[in-house]
């Protein structure tokens, strides 16, 4: 039997709410899905997701930790630089820090 996929889609041409139109391939506790709205593969969608976000995160929790470390070893104020949730591994410290630690190094 086909028929229609029960997922009520929200737009911005549709603000109340309107039936998917695609052909339903899937029945999921009696009711049936197309196989975007399938929810056993939404479900696997958003694991993927949350993994992908939780990697990103533990890896820019790495690069800020690493950085204060950084920081602390060089004695200055610093702090780690990323967009959003993507980390770029940038450490912004002051001028003077930079100088002095330039002067250090007798560069
Ligand atoms: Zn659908």
């Amino acid at each position: 039997m086909t028929s229609q996929c029960h997922e009520t889609i929200h737009d911005r041409f549709s603000w109340r709410g309107r039936q998917c139109a695609r052909p339903a391939t899937v029945e999921r506790n009696g009711r049936w899905w197309c196989t975007s709205h399938d929810p056993e593969a939404v479900a696997t969608k958003q694991q993927k997701q949350r993994e992908k976000y939780d990697a990103l995160r533990q890896r820019r929790d790495r690069i800020v930790q690493e950085a204060i470390t950084l920081c602390t070893r060089l004695g200055v104020q610093g702090h780690v630089n990323y967009d959003g949730v993507i980390p770029t591994e940038t450490v912004v410290i002051a001028f003077e820090d930079a100088e002095r630690l330039a002067r250090e190094l007798g560069r």
